[in-house]
C-alpha cells in the first residue's frame, strides 16, 4: 500500500509570519496520510524546527554538494537544516533557469546521496497536449530525468501539467488517469513490478478544496503537489482532510 502524499509547494512566498499556517496544519497531519510543505529556502530551517507532524522540503537544490557556486543550495544543506525531501525539476525551474532532462537527472542523484526524498516534476506544455505528444514528453523525462536507483523510499514524481499550474485549468479525471497509469506502467518496466508500484504519483495543477476528492479518486493518483491552494491552512486542510 502506498501512503498517500498531500505535498505544498510555496514557491516564492511567505516571510517568517506564514509559518504560523503550519500549526493550522498539524491536526489534519495526524490522518492517515503524509503532509510535506516546501517553503522557500529562507524558511526550511525554522520550519523544520517548528513543524509537529509535517514533512519539510526544499523547493530545489545543486547537483553538487558543495564549492563555488554564488547563491545556489545543496542537497546536503537543505538536509543539515531539517528537511527530508526536495522538489526537482519543477516546470518554472525548466523554465526560468533553463534546467534540462539531465540537470534534473543529477540534481534527483545529489538528493538521494544527501538522503533527502525527491518529489520529482514531469508535465507538457499546452502546445504538447495540442498535438496529442503528452505521452511521449512524459514518457522521454522520466527516462531521462530519473536515474537508477529508485524506489518506493526516495522518489515521488509529481504529474503536473504546465498549463493547468496557477490558471485554474484542471485536465478531466481521464485526462489525469491516462497519464499515472502511463507512469505507473514506465516506473514498473524500468524499475520492476515492486519498485513501480511503490512509487507515489502526485497529481499537481489548480488542485483545490473544491476538485481534490475527484482527482483522489483517479486510479494511480497518490495525492497531490499544491501551489497556491497550500499557502493557507484553511485551503489546504480541506485537501489534506481530503487524501484522508
Ligand atoms: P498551483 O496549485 O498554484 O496551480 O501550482 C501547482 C504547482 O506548480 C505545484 O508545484
Amino acid at each position: 500500500m502506498r501512503t498517500k502524499l498531500a505535498a505544498g509547494n510555496w514557491k516564492m512566498n511567505g516571510l517568517t509570519q506564514a509559518l504560523s499556517e503550519l500549526s493550522g496544519m498539524e491536526e489534519a497531519a495526524k490522518g492517515a496520510s503524509e503532509v510535506l510543505i516546501c517553503p522557500p529556502f529562507t524558511l526550511v530551517g525554522a520550519a523544520a524546527n517548528a513543524a509537529k507532524g509535517i514533512a519539510i522540503g526544499g523547493q530545489d537544490c545543486h547537483a553538487e554538494s558543495s564549492g563555488a557556486h554564488t547563491g545556489d543550495v545543496s542537497a546536503a544543506m537543505l538536509k543539515d537544516c531539517g528537511a527530508t525531501h526536495v522538489i526537482v525539476g519543477h516546470s518554472e525551474r525548466r523554465t526560468d533557469h533553463d534546467e534540462r532532462d539531465e540537470d534534473v537527472r543529477a540534481k534527483c542523484a545529489a538528493a538521494w546521496n544527501a538522503g533527502l526524498v525527491v518529489v520529482l516534476c514531469v508535465g507538457e506544455s499546452l502546445d504538447e497536449r495540442e498535438a496529442s505528444n503528452t505521452l511521449d514528453i512524459i514518457g522521454g523525462q522520466l527516462a531521462k530525468s530519473v536515474p537508477d536507483g529508485a524506489t518506493g523510499h526516495n522518489l515521488v514524481i509529481a504529474y503536473e501539467p504546465i498549463w493547468a499550474i496557477g490558471t485554474g485549468k484542471v485536465p478531466t479525471t481521464d485526462q489525469i488517469g491516462e497519464v499515472h497509469d502511463f507512469m505507473r506502467a514506465r516506473l514498473e518496466k524500468r524499475f520492476g513490478e515492486g519498485v513501480g508500484r511503490s512509487v507515489r504519483l502526485l497529481y499537481g495543477g489548480s488542485v483545490k478544496p473544491s476538485n481534490a476528492a475527484e482527482i483522489f479518486a483517479v486510479s494511480n493518483v497518490d495525492g497531490a503537489l499544491v501551489g497556491g491552494a497550500s499557502l493557507k491552512a484553511a485551503d489546504f486542510v480541506p485537501i489534506i482532510d481530503a487524501l484522508n
